[in-house]
């Protein structure tokens, strides 16, 4: 018998919508609505995480019992719990939203292990009363992309859900993956997602929208007794020390995104976890060539309100959506707003650090700043992969001369043909004035090159690697989706039996659906 340690504190200590029928509504003056998930027809499982079923108690046999296939797919109800799903609203690409909540995710239970809490969480088993238009079903090719990311991101050192398992549902789902009215079946899918909380910044301004004020209280009193229990004030304060920590863990968080090259692709406040972790992996891409303008998400094509160099400022735009819908809590907007001054300047002072130790600094330096424009700016001029280039970089060495370094790292370049003379000149320049820095460490070169290799990944989940596993997965192969979770555990090892995973992004790749560019629709 698979045994979880239950613990219902969300349910017990916040009200429900008294109404249990499951159709699309309204939800007022509660903080969720019970909902059950649809029983799969023929429920299976494709790939389950060992470790983060070790993080909630489990053990690797429990993966393979029938007990796990059935409480994670959705099949069966674990004894002692009664699923739901939340309410929240948000702003979507900047605009007021209203009314949102799980659509197509139902929590099943917190349990408690090792002194922490988790909540569990499927994806895709079924509508709730917030599913609105849609099916509250999810397809494999999107689950897949959920699963394998959210795992490769922990791995990577970045904050985010966690995800226990893929499973197939045995039943078919109708997308439009286009949006060009050309619908057709997938297989569906369910993933089980693990994280302290699935609480939003659009749960708070669900409550803010509506003037209902004694459920923000609640919903915020809940939150900081039970994920920010350090925080010991009392009142204004203790709100305002709330806000002040998901500003910092939210700013971290995006710092780390800009690290690895990951672009969420769908920043609306309601994707914003109030833990500050990476949650919600939907039309996310991986930068390859370098470029701050990408976005991956077909929606946001035209305004690219949410493409790699926003980030930050999408960031600091939710924060005040979060702080507007806080602000009837502490009836000042002085010190909120002293909180979000701050964060720009804190940001650029994060994000140089960051950089510094991609560059292998440990010495701070002020010409660091120039040094680093000038490289963003390069990286910019021709298609340059942001993984290859960063990883190749920490094998320069004090004594190269500029050419020399440049040769280590040109395999990083996409094409050669818009190359002119300039821009070679340009790059042999910077090589000489990061010569010049390098030598001023006091690291060895073996030294230096180790601790870059802890800050640049040798592999990330580009995007034509997950859809290369998405291809194989629908036929039911699934070697690749093994071979590629291995991988990404160890994303800065040089794991040299799998080199042909450090390469560019393959010609075919390149304007391919799923592979550059995806929609919602999943
Ligand atoms: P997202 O941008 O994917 O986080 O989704 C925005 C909102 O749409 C959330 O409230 C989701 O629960 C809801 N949603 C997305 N896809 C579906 C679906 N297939 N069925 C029901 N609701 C959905
Ligand atoms: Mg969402």
């Amino acid at each position: 018998m698979m045994k979880l340690y239950i613990k219902n504190n969300f349910t017990t200590e916040l009200p429900a919508d008294p109404n249990q029928v499951n159709v699309p509504r309204q939800v007022h003056e509660a903080c969720y609505s019970y909902a059950f998930p649809k029983k799969p027809s023929n429920p299976s499982l494709i790939h389950a995480s060992e470790e983060v079923a070790n993080v909630i108690g489990l053990s690797p046999e429990d993966i393979h019992s029938a007990d796990f296939l059935n409480t994670f797919s959705g099949s069966t109800i674990y004894p002692g719990t009664k699923p739901y799903a939340l309410a929240y609203a948000g702003h979507q690409f900047g605009n007021w939203a209203g009314q949102l909540g799980d659509g197509r995710a139902i929590n099943l239970t917190e349990v408690v292990h090792e002194n922490k809490t988790y909540t569990l969480q499927l994806k895709g088993a079924g509508p709730t009363p917030y599913s609105r238009t849609a099916d509250g079903f999810a397809v494999l090719r999107s689950s897949i992309r959920e699963h394998l990311c959210a795992e490769a991101m922990h791995y990577l050192g970045v904050p985010t859900t966690r995800s226990l398992s893929l499973m197939l549902s045995g039943d078919q789902v109708l997308r439009d993956v286009l949006y060009n009215g050309n619908p057709a079946y997938e297989k569906g899918a369910v993933v089980c997602r693990v994280a302290p909380s699935f609480i939003r910044f659009g749960s708070f301004e669900l409550f803010a929208s509506r003037e209902d004020h004694v459920n923000l209280k609640l919903l915020a009193d809940f939150t900081i007794k039970h994920h920010f229990s350090h925080i010991q004030k009392e009142g204004v304060e203790k709100y305002l020390a709330f806000f002040q920590e998901v500003t910092q863990t939210t700013l971290k968080m995006i710092v780390e995104w800009q690290r690895v090259g990951f672009v969420h692709g769908v920043m609306n406040t309601d994707n914003m976890s109030i833990h500050g972790i990476t949650i919600d992996y939907g039309p996310y891409g991986w930068l390859e060539d370098y470029n701050p303008s990408w976005t991956p998400n077909t929606t946001d094509s035209q305004h690219k309100r949410y493409r790699f160099g926003n980030q930050p400022e999408i960031a600091l735009w939710n924060l005040y959506q979060l702080a507007n819908a806080l602000y009837p809590l502490i009836k000042e907007a002085k010190p909120l707003e002293t909180i979000l001054d701050a964060f720009s300047s804190e940001y650029e002072k994060e994000y140089l650090d960051m950089m510094r130790d991609k560059l292998g600094f440990q010495i701070k330096k002020e010409q660091d700043i120039a040094l680093i424009q000038s490289l963003t700016q390069l990286l910019e001029k021709v298609e340059t992969d942001m993984t290859i280039f960063f990883r190749n970089l920490s094998s320069v060495t004090k004594s190269d001369a500029g050419i020399t370094a440049f040769n280590t790292i040109k395999d990083a370049f996409y094409t050669e043909k818009d190359w002119d003379e300039t821009i070679l000149k340009d790059w042999q320049d910077w090589f000489e004035k990061y010569s010049l820095r390098i030598n001023e460490e006091t690291l060895s070169d073996p030294e230096r090159k180790e601790q870059m290799n802890k800050v640049n990944p040798k592999y990330v989940l580009r995007n034509y690697m997950a859809q290369l596993c998405i291809d194989d997965a629908d036929k039911g192969d699934y070697s690749l989706l093994n071979e590629l979770f291995e991988m990404l555990k160890n994303p800065y090892d040089e794991q040299p039996n799998l080199q042909k995973w450090f390469a560019k992004r393959p010609d075919w790749a390149r304007d391919k659906v799923g592979c550059s560019m995806l929609s919602c629709s999943s």
